[in-house]
């Protein structure tokens, strides 16, 4: 689409994708009308905002069509079994999310995209791709999923020499025309499975991310569904498979030797077969899950031909963002360890596989999963458990198949006290050596507004405990 004047254009969903699209395509001459499940006092807000500027705005009702519409624009979580997509499919018009607008507007010609998915890791990753892209001076900026719009950095007035660009699963099922340059998965796992329908159409949108890549598909070796992702994909002539592993690298992979990061695909000297990238020393933290992270993003940095200097210089730049993994205290030899972004089980399993004598805070809405494996693989590291939120029954239940003889506190509570009285409990089942981790393996919504919150609430509870004890 080139011309939108007279287009009518309807936009599923106000809120952080829909509003920015409604105004661009607004602006470009289009007839916008943003139809919305729910009719609340925000949205109403928003709404009032939208019309004032000429765009119709369509409240409680985010199900039929509007008449006439050409195109449909829908914020990247709605589920693609909603009957406002089945009308549109049926008229055959297309739906396209919010990073295929942005695309389409303006994506190959703003910069090269970067491009990480995956199930965990995404925007760690992006955030060391880009700190490795400036230390190699380049403009750049990490974008996308990670609460950067994408449309608004293509459209907007800063100039970018290439981007890092996180998309989530359901951003790449709305963005069939996407190109990256590069792209890297950098691991599958069950998550998000009742949006998606099954792990085969998770996985199959994952692998979107390779679709049409120039230069390099990064793939992880531990993670075969990764690789084969790779191979089902349509790549342009010339673009390399592109291996990730915390073992010795093979050739066209990356690896680690004795504590060195090392890539054997992009060599810059002929007379070597390998060239040395930094230490993992240099990352933060250095947990096996966050090495592989790193190696990714330096994968990716390296197919747009960054040198070796910059890949180390950018990963000791990088710090962690809040609530990943993120030393709150210690109490009486107990550590306090906040890991509220371990949303799902995979998340999970890598940060309980980073401690030893664990008393574990879990729980939250279950999004679907089953926890038999993550249980069974922790069980002997588990001292204790204190399970909250709404799907807790179902961890309760894995750790009795799988760990019975581990002392389990379900807390059955929602209000806003919850967190204190789960750290009470994790305290009293800790002792000195021990790790209290919340790791919850599900979302926050049942008890939270986000995970943000949720970590939040348990860094309090900690500070207070702390403090009435001193
Ligand atoms: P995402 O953006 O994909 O949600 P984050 O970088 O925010 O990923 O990390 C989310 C959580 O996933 C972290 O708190 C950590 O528990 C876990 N994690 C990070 N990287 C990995 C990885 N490579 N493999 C498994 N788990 C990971």
């Amino acid at each position: 689409v080139t011309d939108w004047q007279g287009k009518h254009v309807t936009v599923a969903g106000l809120g952080v994708s829909g509003i920015p699209a409604a105004k661009v395509l607004h602006g470009l001459g289009a007839a916008v009308t943003v139809v919305n499940d729910g009719d609340d006092e925000r949205a109403r807000a928003q709404a009032a905002e939208l019309e004032a500027l000429g765009i119709t705005v369509r409240l409680g009702d985010g199900a039929t069509l509007p008449e006439g519409t050409d195109l449909v624009v829908t914020a990247p979580g709605w589920k693609p079994d909603k009957p406002l997509f089945t009308a549109a499919r049926e008229a055959g018009l297309e739906i396209w999310g919010d990073v295929e607008l942005a695309w389409r507007l303006r994506g190959p010609d703003a910069a090269p995209w970067l491009a990480v998915t995956g199930t965990n890791g995404k925007t760690t990753t992006v955030q060391m791709l880009a700190s490795i892209l400036r230390a190699a001076g380049l403009r750049t900026a990490a974008v996308g999923n990670i609460g950067v719009s994408l449309l608004d950095v293509v459209l907007g007035d800063e100039q970018y020499d290439v981007l890092a660009v996180e998309l989530s699963s359901y951003q790449l099922h709305w963005a069939p025309s996407l190109r990256a340059h590069s792209a890297a998965v950098l691991n599958l796992a069950p998550d998000h499975l009742d949006w998606h329908g099954s792990m085969e159409a998770y996985a199959k949108d994952k692998g979107r991310v390779y679709e049409g890549n120039r230069v390099a598909c990064v793939y992880n070796v531990a993670d075969k569904a990764t690789e084969d992702l790779v191979r089902e994909a349509d790549v342009e002539e010339g673009c390399r498979a592109i291996g990730f592993t915390l073992g010795t690298p093979g050739p066209s992979q990356l690896g680690v030797v004795d504590g060195i990061l090392v890539d054997r695909a992009f060599v810059e000297n002929r007379q070597k077969n390998a060239q040395e990238l930094a230490e993992v020393s240099d990352i933060e933290p250095p947990a096996p899950h966050n090495v592989a992270n790193a190696l990714a993003a330096a994968a990716l940095a390296r197919a747009f031909g960054v040198p070796a200097k910059a890949v180390r210089d950018g990963l000791r730049a990088f710090t962690p963002d809040a609530h990943r993994i993120a030393h709150v205290a210690d109490v009486d030899g107990v550590t306090y360890i906040d890991d509220s972004k371990a949303t799902n089980t995979h998340a999970a399993q890598a940060s309980l596989a980073a401690y030893e004598s664990i008393v574990w805070i879990a729980g939250g809405l279950a999004k679907g999963a089953t926890f038999d494996e993550l249980v069974a693989g922790a069980a002997k590291r588990l001292k204790g458990v204190v399970l909250i939120g709404a799907d807790r029954a179902l961890i309760r239940e894995a750790l009795a198949r799988h760990a019975p003889e581990v002392p389990v506190v379900d807390l059955d509570r929602t209000d806003t006290g919850a967190m204190l009285a789960a750290v009470r409990e994790a305290r009293a089942l800790a002792q000195a050596g021990d790790t209290v981790l919340l790791a919850p393996a599900c979302a926050s919504m049942d008890m939270f507004v986000n995970y943000n919150r949720r970590g939040d609430a348990f860094a309090e509870a900690v500070r207070e405990l702390a403090s009435a004890d001193g």
